[in-house]
């Protein structure tokens, strides 16, 4: 079954030292132990875990030298760590949060103190998780933004190098969308585009499809394990969509929009050809009529 509760790795090389963590700490958290600096960082490497309870004085590798390594591995590095030592001078303390330690418990500890430090830590992870999922999203549609869309692609298309498995994208362009906004106004421009973003989910079936507003009146969506066919398909779905909806206008007007796609499906392109051919095919659609679906090959 999947464990919702935090996960939170004790270092320590006293088993005695464990043994109350362990029982301050469960049943609230999922517990991971290391007695020793090396274990510490294999197992936080290899359990990705939301805390670090960090003893400094260890043999053969202190807590300050695990500290610095966690830091210098990407996947760990954004672990918070909280020193518990009986290391109890200010000048530990200075040198521990100034190697990047979140906090600073002393031994002895009481059980409320370790508890209430470890809950402000993992309100601030859970506060910066809202932040990052905030600035992924494109605020008017609600779709992930650029920046969210091109992570994305980078690790669909290292897959799909790898697995051998077909990958495809779509540029969304709306046709003549300027004159829409000078016609109808800005604001009933950005009703149409909330309603286009709405509308690729009727054409978007697979959980792996991937829907994104790239700027402007410009949006891309990226196709995992599909080919050309199946792109070109659901390319003509979104194209369809689009024209067939109405967007009302406050004055009561049915307003219409249509909207121009570029499709590529991945050959043996590099990854920034790979979006290129794609914005080519765009280029093509818009040249030869608009409201028009054109693929790269
Ligand atoms: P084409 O068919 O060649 O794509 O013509 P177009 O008018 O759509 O293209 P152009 O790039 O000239 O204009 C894009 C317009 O999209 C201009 C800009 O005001 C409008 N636009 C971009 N972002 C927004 C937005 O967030 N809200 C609104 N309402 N309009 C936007
Ligand atoms: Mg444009
Ligand atoms: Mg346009």
């Amino acid at each position: 079954m999947y464990d919702e509760r935090k996960s939170v790795l004790i270092v320590d090389d006293q088993e005695s030292s464990i043994v109350m963590l362990t029982k301050i700490l469960s049943p609230e958290y999922a517990l991971l132990t290391a007695d020793n600096g090396f274990d510490a960082i294999k197992t936080a490497e290899e359990n990705l875990p939301d805390i670090i309870l960090l003893d400094i004085l260890m043999l053969e590798m202190d807590g300050y030298a695990v500290l610095t390594s966690l830091k210098k591995n990407d996947k760990t590095k954004a672990i918070p760590v909280i020193f518990i030592t009986s290391l109890g001078s200010e000048e530990n303390e200075a040198k521990g949060l100034a190697l990047g330690a979140a906090d600073y418990i002393s031994k002895p500890f009481t059980p409320a103190i370790v508890k209430l430090r470890l809950h402000n830590q993992i309100k601030l992870i859970e506060q910066l998780r809202i932040i990052e999922n905030l600035s992924m999203l494109d605020q008017l549609t609600d779709l992930p933004n650029r920046r969210y869309f091109e992570e994305r692609m980078k690790s669909e298309f290292g897959r799909s190098l790898r697995d051998k498995t077909h990958l495809s994208i779509l540029l969304v362009d709306l046709d003549f969308f300027k004159k829409y906004n000078d016609t109808y106004g800005h604001q009933q421009g950005d009703k149409a585009l909330k309603a286009v973003a709405a509308s690729f989910s009727a054409a978007l079936k697979r959980t792996h499809d991937f829907a994104a507003r790239w700027g402007g009146e410009e949006f891309v969506i990226l196709l995992p394990n599909t080919d050309s066919n199946g792109a070109l398909d659901i390319a003509e779905q979104i194209r369809k969509n689009v024209e067939d909806m109405v967007i009302p206008a406050p004055s009561g007007e049915k307003t219409k929009i249509t909207a121009s796609i570029g499709v590529n499906t991945k050959t043996d392109e590099s990854y920034n050809d790979f979006f290129q051919r794609a914005d080519k095919a765009l280029y093509e659609a818009k040249n030869s009529g608009r409201n028009k679906v054109c693929s790269s090959l």
